[in-house]
């Protein structure tokens, strides 16, 4: 069987040598006569797997001392909710329970889901949105308020295809910022921000498995009433073990760094990146069929949309769905966009290969030319 290229947003495509490796320790990893799966997560054969995979992404990522990695289930959108329950949460539970306000930039329609679960929970302003122009840039951001308690941003906005292109400056309140789908593509200074999260199935291993990168002296504040699952204070004094943590997707997630680290870490991932979605942008920006929606000044380098030039909208949606479908038969697969936006969209994380991309570049121009263009 042929392995085909995959553009899913999320799960997603992981490399090939990291898959090949798992199998090969399926049954009996690292001589433990067992598989990481049925390992227990106190035994000294996992011991090294998971502070291994802590130790490989502080490493890559180049994460300060003063920074905790947890290792927590629920996937990026439970930290919707537990962001605002720890870091601004007041002593009665609540919305109208006073507590401190939390800022929410909306860049997209995770960025909506964000602010909508925290203001469930605590008071939320919302003083800039791109939804003006379906969030396809990214607004200036108004400085906080000194008491705010946090800043929210979505880095990467993996259904819309944006990027915030530098950092808003939000002076002593912590910036927390969504990184699912951009998490070890570039570059990231951690120190600007207080807490930093991703779900794993986009750029670092299987679902099941998200990472909280959170500044130590933001840990402790959640009330009491915060159930202790939801706690950073609870995960991080137990080294994410008060509960069974997603073992296996540390296991593959270390496996990934390793495969990352060989390749010669962010400076080498961000070059190859940049060339892929540099390729993929040119080709774009000349074809007279496809075209991206995207202001080019905060283009996304890891999920690219892109949408068929014809004006008549029934033949246009003709087009894009035959465009995937014929598409999947050629073993490019998963280019549909969100289903909230339609179009289309290429997810180009680190695990895909440049060949995957030249290869859908072929396959639209093609397309193009069968097409009358
Ligand atoms: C995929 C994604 C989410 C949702 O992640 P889950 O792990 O499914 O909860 C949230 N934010 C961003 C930016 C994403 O790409």
């Amino acid at each position: 069987m042929k392995r085909v290229y995959n553009f899913s947003p999320g799960p997603s495509v992981l490399p090939l040598p990291v898959l090949e490796r798992a199998a090969a320790e399926m049954t009996d990893a690292n001589g433990a006569g067992q598989s990481v799966m049925e390992m227990s997560h106190r035994s000294k054969d996992f011991k090294p797997i998971i502070e291994g995979a802590e130790a490989l992404l502080r490493e890559l990522m180049g994460i300060p001392p003063n920074y905790r990695v947890l290792f927590l289930q629920g996937g990026a959108s439970l930290q919707f909710s537990m962001i605002p329950l720890n870091l601004a949460s007041g002593e009665q539970a609540g919305p109208e329970a006073p507590g401190k306000k939390a800022v929410y930039i909306e860049t997209g329609i995770w960025a909506k889901k964000a602010a909508a679960e925290a203001a469930k929970f605590v008071d939320v302003s919302v003083p800039a949105s791109s939804k003006d122009r379906a969030y396809t840039y990214i607004p200036a951001a108004p400085a906080p308020e000194p008491g705010d308690a946090y800043y929210h941003i979505t880095l990467n906005n993996t259904i819309v295809g944006t990027k915030w292109a530098g950092l808003p400056d939000t002076g002593p309140v912590p910036l927390a910022a969504d990184i699912s789908s951009c998490i070890l593509s570039e570059p990231l200074e951690v120190a600007k921000f207080g807490v930093l999260y991703a779900g794993a199935q986009k750029n670092l291993g299987p679902a099941g498995l998200t990472v909280v990168i959170i500044r130590e002296d933001l840990i402790g504040h959640a009330p009491s009433w915060v159930p202790a699952l939801l706690r950073y204070d609870i995960h991080a004094g137990e080294g994410s073990m008060y509960n069974t943590p997603p073992c296996y997707g540390i296991y593959i997630m270390g496996l990934v760094l390793e495969w990352l680290k060989n390749l010669g870490g962010l400076p080498a991932i961000t070059r190859l990146n940049q060339e892929k979605a540099g390729l993929f942008y040119r080709y774009l920006e000349q074809s007279r069929l496809f075209r991206s929606p995207v202001e080019k000044s905060c283009r996304s380098l890891m999920n690219i949309p892109f949408v068929c030039t014809e004006a008549d909208p029934a033949r246009r949606e003709e087009l894009e769905t035959r465009f995937v479908k014929e598409a999947a038969a050629q073993g490019l697969v998963n280019l549909a966009g969100h289903r909230l936006v339609g179009g289309m969209r290429a997810s180009i994380y680190n695990a895909m290969p440049i060949e995957g991309v030249r290869a859908l570049i072929q396959f639209m121009e093609q397309f193009e030319k069968t097409n009358g263009k």
